[in-house]
């Protein structure tokens, strides 16, 4: 491809509103243009790195049996109406009506197309297993789309879907997506774990995410370089804390410190609302304090029994927390079994009798929830008074509590496998493998008959990768202040060809030769041959970032090119008869 005729619209400045370095640099590079909030074009550059993530995940979902097909992004509405989801899903799904006024959907994924084919032609265990995939556009309305290509409205996904004989066989099918998956994002150049997802977290079917560590990540993670251990911050389970309680080492120390922790007293703490203000105010670190908070449960069962008929009867619970950790929104919506928010200042008072800031377990009369961390130590905590604080609070006096866990885990915290260290890091997720089971086959009658001759419904897995944020997570783990350094095996180009004086006769002609000689070689080379200032093509071959720059400058007379290693910035001459071998060594492809 030469640079002169291949539309590849490099840009010195970051896009307006940027913070992610994959979507400043997927941009500046030439790579997508924003069409619409969430919606991208991909020119042509930013197109051959998408095809090269979807040669690889080809070639290894079918090294594991895959058949690749195409299913359609227009679905009738029956399909989602049968699943249940066209109810249960809302805004995310794109909905439109035909001309004769049929209501149809957008496809944001494909397990009802799959179960809707499996229910036509699959009959018989002799068929299965089957592993189906496509590589196709999704559409999803989302609430916020944001960070470039990573969410987006409109994307491209690998999804892939196992039909099974049998929960068992469903374990085998989920196993061979573990191995591809790893082989996936190794050969992509993307460093991705696999942590457990919420589904087995709350009682539903097993799924598990890959996650890329990258710094403009949704999601948090901890994880163990020990043991492998990875899990979301609001999955992972706690571990056991290492240090003793505040109140245990200042017993221990004896007399001397400004706050007995020990003395049940109450205290005034004028103007202290926070864990910060009334930490700094007695002088003691957030772990010697509980915070207590009040949020309402909203409309489960419990709470619909206490209002009679009302099933969107609301409560409150009181949760308890160490002054230094923050809740698991997760871990307590699966301890209450139900959804719940915050309770809002009016809903406190009338429940505690008293304003935030100053809300205490000692006493109360709600149901209390308490981080198992608490069962030992004294802390300090609201006296439910305004201006006040009451040390010595244990839970002993808070004999309704449930003990539970109920907090993120940090940075820090010991590993809950193996007792190393946790390590923290912000990610995005590149990719989920979920054991469906029979949830579609079920409602959408994709049965086969058995050995025996009984029907029963096909067992399913559905298994996911976004190849936008593949590449995109490439960027963000392989980049410099230059711009960004591809792992070659999905960089655009493998060789950026730079002629320094496309006036130079010589350069001109030993460049032009390099670009037949090393296309021959089965090389990809972009060849800048524009008539521009050699500082300009520098810049553009290192914001592009192919790993490997051939530069045809002052040596061109002795036939010698410099070669440039992107990633590690080194440079040597080569002579051009040794380029190809040199070339393919630093491609890694020797
Ligand atoms: P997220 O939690 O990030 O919204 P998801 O759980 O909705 O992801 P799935 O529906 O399982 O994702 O889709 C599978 C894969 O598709 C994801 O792992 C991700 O790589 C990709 N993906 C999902 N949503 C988007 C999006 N809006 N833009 C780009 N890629 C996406
Ligand atoms: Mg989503």
């Amino acid at each position: 491809m030469r640079a002169s005729q291949l539309l590849l619209p490099t840009v010195k400045e970051d896009p307006a509103g940027a913070e992610a370095i994959s979507h400043k640099l997927m941009v500046r590079a030439g790579l997508v243009r924003q069409l619409a909030a969430g919606v991208y074009v991909y020119l042509p550059a930013g197109w051959r790195v998408l095809q090269k993530i979807a040669a690889i995940i080809r070639e290894e979902m079918d090294a594991i049996g895959g058949q690749e097909m195409l299913m359609p992004v227009i679905n009738p509405a029956e399909i989602w109406q049968q699943s249940g989801r066209w109810d249960a899903i809302g805004g995310e799904l794109f909905r439109l009506k035909d001309r004769k006024g049929a209501d149809m959907a957008l496809a944001m994924t494909h397990e009802e197309v799959v179960t809707w084919l499996a229910a036509r032609e699959v009959h018989s265990h002799k068929q299965l297993p089957q592993l189906w995939y496509h590589i196709q556009t999704k559409e999803r309305d989302e609430a916020r789309p944001k960070s470039g290509v990573l969410r987006t409205r409109e994307f491209i996904m690998k999804d892939s879907y196992s039909l099974d004989v049998s929960e068992e066989a469903l374990q085998e099918s989920y196993a061979r997506h573990i191995t591809a998956y790893e082989c996936i994002y190794a050969r992509c150049g993307v460093e991705a774990m696999m942590v457990e997802g919420d589904s087995g977290m709350m009682g539903g079917s097993v799924s598990h995410e890959y996650m890329a560590h990258a710094d403009a990540g949704e999601d948090e993670i901890v994880f163990c370089r020990e043991c492998g251990y990875a899990a979301n911050v609001d999955t992972a389970l706690a571990g056991a804390d290492r240090e003793p309680p505040v109140s245990e080492v200042q017993a221990a120390a004896g007399a001397g410190s400004v706050v007995d922790l020990l003395a049940d007293e109450v205290k005034p703490t004028p103007g202290a609302k926070t864990i910060a203000a009334v930490a700094g105010f007695f002088g003691l670190p957030a772990r010697a304090f509980m915070k207590a908070l009040v949020v309402t449960v909203e409309g489960d069962e419990a709470s619909a029994g206490d209002g009679g008929a009302g099933a969107s009867a609301e409560r409150q619970v009181m949760v308890l927390l160490r002054g230094d950790h923050e809740l698991s929104e997760l871990k307590l919506r699966k301890a209450l079994g139900a959804e719940f928010r915050l309770a809002t200042a009016d809903e406190v008072f009338a429940a505690q009798g008293i304003a935030p800031g100053y809300v205490g377990p000692a006493p109360t009369t709600l149901p209390v929830y308490a981080d198992e961390v608490l069962r030992r130590g004294h802390y300090v905590a609201g006296a439910n008074q305004a201006g006040h604080h009451r040390t010595g609070v244990t839970l002993a006096m808070v004999p309704q509590a449930t003990l539970c866990d109920l907090r993120q885990a940090r940075a820090g915290d010991p590993c809950p496998q193996c007792a190393g260290d946790l390590e923290g890091a912000r990610v995005i997720e590149v990719g989920n493998i979920f054991q469906l089971g029979t949830k579609y086959s079920e409602p959408m009658g994709a049965m086969f008959l058995d050995e025996a001759g009984k029907e029963q419904p096909i067992v399913m897995g559905s298994y996911g990768i976004g190849l936008a944020r593949i590449a995109a997570a490439a960027i963000e783990q392989h980049h410099d202040d230059n711009g960004i350094v591809w792992p070659p095996s999905i960089a655009p180009f493998d060789v950026h060809l730079v002629l320094v004086r496309a006036s130079d006769e010589v350069q001109a002609a030993l460049a032009e030769q390099l670009y037949a000689e090393l296309a021959a070689a089965g090389l990809d080379v972009l060849f800048d041959d524009r008539d521009m200032s050699p500082g300009i093509k520098f810049k553009d071959a290192d914001l592009l970032g192919c790993p490997a720059q051939v530069v045809v400058g002052k040596r061109a007379p002795e036939g010698v090119a410099e070669l440039k290693d992107r990633a590690s910035g080194e440079r040597r001459d080569v002579p051009v008869a040794e380029l190809a071998a040199a070339l393919r060594e630093l491609l890694g492809r020797g």
